[in-house]
């Protein structure tokens, strides 16, 4: 059987990783400020996550739903503690796309109303409702179409004040930083302008930090930048550092009924032990400081660089915008100086890195990204 490869993959084999390094099958390290798409936050294979995943599996590595797991209860106060949403409630799933899934049904179960606004250019994922509100037509599927998602500009107060004068609004979706789109901070005055009308039309605010959440932006999720509380937050990637798991955290005024969400594996006893131990080196590390410090950094010596036409992000999620006939530099970062990035369109790249990175690897990538913009 040949593999339904739909990814474009480079010809490298990554066989081991440690912190922000990892190596490939011939030896080679690289610096990882990728994190395999924002999702290493405490580093690779970090000595206090790899204990208790393995300590967890030695014990019990799965039993459903059906019976207490008292793991499940521990990550709810240790994630209320972190994130200061104490008071909230913990819904917990497998992917950021099944967390958002779960968080606009929920949104449409609350006010009954149908109408979704999503933003120009946001990534939501790649299940059914997500999708129709991720602004890419080459993954919606014909059956994903649907005239309940409306799609703004990104930023435009008038423009949503008109979409909300239907009264019909659901909810709207929006991540803090958009990271497929290409690293775009929504400013303080939008999300609290999204928040008001919200409140105004008992719509639902869905603040998407599957990406831009649980620390990465300097705070634990970028939306407390512009001091508002989401009335649902979704979560995903960062959570578990590589292992699968998801999660909604949801205002104490929805109230939850048996079977209105679900799913097999959410919760599982592996990834409640993953998602604690990431919290714990979290918390134990000061990662989140340390994202906002090395992040700061890193953009302060960024701006200082020539040719590059924008330095955009918070904390360590950074994207740097280069002249299009510069956009080989990524791959010049990749294959000359062995550092991975991510990018948004082929002239933007991206920094997702660990939360726990260091100011000597952000030397070493100032170094190469010097050397290649001197060229
Ligand atoms: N929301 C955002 C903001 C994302 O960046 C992504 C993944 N790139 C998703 C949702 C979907 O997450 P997953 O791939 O875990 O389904």
């Amino acid at each position: 059987m040949q593999l339904f490869n739909v990814y474009p993959v480079n010809d490298i084999t990554i066989t081991k990783a440690e912190g922000s390094y990892v190596w490939d099958d011939k030896g080679q390290q690289y610096l990882d400020l990728y994190g395999g798409h924002a999702v290493i936050s405490i580093g690779h294979t970090h000595p206090h996550y790899v204990k208790r995943l393995t300590e967890q599996l030695g014990k019990v590595g799965f039993y459903s739903n059906s019976v207490h797991i008292p793991l499940q209860q521990q990550l709810a106060k240790l994630l209320g503690q972190v994130s200061g949403k104490e008071d909230y409630q913990l819904f917990l799933c497998n992917s950021g796309a099944e967390a958002n899934e779960n968080a606009l049904k929920l949104a449409s179960f609350h006010n009954g109303n149908k109408k979704i606004i999503a933003f120009k250019k946001s990534f939501h994922g790649r299940t059914s409702l997500a999708v129709a509100a991720t602004d890419n037509p080459a993954i919606v599927a014909p059956v994903n179409e649907t005239d309940n998602v409306i799609f703004l500009p990104w930023e435009d107060p008038v423009a949503l004040e008109v979409a909300f004068q239907t009264n019909e609004i659901c909810a709207v979706i929006i991540e803090g930083i958009q990271g497929v789109g290409g690293i775009n901070v929504a400013s303080p005055a939008f999300l609290q302008k999204i928040r008001s009308l919200c409140d105004a039309h008992n719509a639902v605010y869905i603040a998407d930090s599957v990406q831009c959440g649980y620390g990465r932006s300097g705070k634990f999720f970028s939306h407390d930048h512009a001091g508002v509380q989401a009335d649902i937050y979704t979560m995903a990637k960062g959570m578990g550092n590589g292992f699968p798991i998801g999660g909604i955290i949801i205002s104490p005024k929805f109230k939850a009924s048996y079977g209105m969400l679900g799913t097999t594996f959410g919760g599982n006893h592996l990834a409640c032990a993953a998602a604690l131990a990431v919290l714990e080196v979290i918390s134990q590390e000061n990662l989140i400081a340390n994202a906002e410090a090395i992040g700061n950094y890193l953009m302060t010596e960024l701006k200082k660089l020539p040719k590059i036409k924008e330095v955009r992000g918070r904390g360590l999620m950074i994207g740097i915008e280069l002249p299009a006939e510069l956009a080989h530099v990524k791959k010049e970062l990749l294959f000359k100086h062995k550092i991975f990035t991510g990018e948004a369109k082929p002239n933007v790249i991206r920094l997702l890195p660990s939360l726990a990175l260091t100011k000597e690897h952000a030397d070493q990538f100032l170094t190469a990204i010097k050397q290649e913009l001197a060229n």
